[in-house]
């Protein structure tokens, strides 16, 4: 057993079977054992690779959609420049290098980081220099806001629910006589509260904190202009059960080892996209990442790149758009300031476009 799970053992045998949102938060940011708390897990040598760390190309790409809308919504100056679950930081070097080609953008821009982790912060202030660090998004400046997330929102804990004959329960961590961790069902606490008709055995996530948090960044951008781009794999509105866990590239069970594989759920944008419209800015359409990035012009630029020398560039190319690699898995959304432009690349959700 991992340290964290004889702590998480303890805590069931006391007060009885957890839910899978705490688990999941305990396994990712328990300040001792957590997986994000304690290290470092991109890269071959780590747990999983992200577009980012595949190539410089990917954050150019993101730089220049957010210098587009920069630009069409007046250059506001000073704006924050804004990225939840930066990583290594990495996303962030490209974006400000990406940038500089667009006058002012660089010296108007307050660059913020949302980061949970003690140990990422220091990562990415060796990549960034000395840089402002939020513990989260209510701490955002009452500024414009120009801001990216990049595989953050599928690390936020989530909850399952599981149809029954009787109506939905919810799925729990328990002990089995082992007094080792094993999956379990509870009664749901809100009974069928929110959750749509289904046959039986169904599952259902929810990520409760993930639409309070686009609200939080769709508020500033409603009242001070701006845009936000996020981009994660997942879907629309996704069913079943896509809780799991990575630990050296390979899938293991979720509960074998905590604290020490990285575990993500799919994100569902339905949610992530309504939040947004309520909290007052205009929506896109969820867009495929592959997509996304063709229409930015990612292959030119890859064709630039590898004729002026760089191996890797249509490798990435390759891993960032192709269908079979991360261009349909990963989708991408975005919202912004009503009566601004649409963002490059993207289109207007369909009911959304009253006042284009
Ligand atoms: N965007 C990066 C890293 C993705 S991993 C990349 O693409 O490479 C997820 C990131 O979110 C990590 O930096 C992790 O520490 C951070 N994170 C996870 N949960 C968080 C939370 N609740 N609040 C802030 N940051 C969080």
């Amino acid at each position: 057993m991992t340290p964290l799970a004889r702590l998480i053992a303890a805590r069931i045998r006391l007060s009885g079977p957890m839910r899978l949102d705490e688990y999941m938060r305990l396994c990712l940011l328990h300040p001792e054992h957590g997986y994000y708390a304690t290290r470092d897990p991109f890269g071959a040598a780590g747990d999983f690779t992200t577009a980012p760390e595949i190539s410089q190309i990917f954050g150019e790409m993101v730089g220049l959609a957010l210098a587009q809308a920069w630009l069409d919504q007046g250059r506001p100056a000073p704006f924050t420049l804004a990225e939840i679950g930066p990583g290594r930081g990495t996303l962030m070097a490209d974006i400000l290098r990406a940038i500089r080609v667009v006058p002012g953008m660089a010296e108007a821009a307050r660059v913020v980081l949302v980061e949970a982790s003690p140990h990422l912060r220091r990562v990415q202030r060796g990549r960034l220099g000395e840089i402002a660090h939020l513990d989260d998004v209510s701490q955002l400046p009452q500024a414009p806001l120009f801001l990216v997330a990049n595989e953050f929102f599928d690390a936020l804990p989530i909850r399952q629910f599981q149809r029954g004959a009787q109506g939905w329960a919810e799925r729990v961590v328990a002990l089995d006589q082992d007094g080792g961790l094993e999956m379990g069902l509870a009664p749901a606490p809100e009974g069928d509260a929110g959750l749509p008709p289904a046959a039986e055995g169904a599952i259902r996530e929810t990520c409760p904190e993930a639409a309070p948090i686009v609200a939080q960044v769709a508020g500033r951008i409603a009242a001070h202009g701006g845009c936000a781009i996020l981009i994660d794999y997942g879907g629309w509105d996704g069913q079943g059960d896509t809780f799991q866990a990575l630990r050296r590239h390979r899938p293991e069970d979720v509960l074998a080892n905590p604290g020490e594989a990285d575990l993500t759920a799919h994100v569902d944008f339905a949610p992530l996209a309504l939040a947004a419209r309520a909290a007052g800015a205009r929506v896109s359409r969820m867009a495929r990442q592959g997509d996304w990035l063709l229409r930015l012009g990612i292959a030119q630029r890859a064709e630039r790149l590898a004729a002026a020398g760089d191996a890797g560039a249509m490798a990435a190319l390759h891993r960032l758009t192709a269908p079979d690699e991360m261009g349909h898995l990963f989708k991408v959304l975005a919202f912004w300031a009503r009566h601004a432009p649409v963002p490059a690349g993207f289109e207007p959700l369909d009911d959304d476009a009253d006042d284009a």
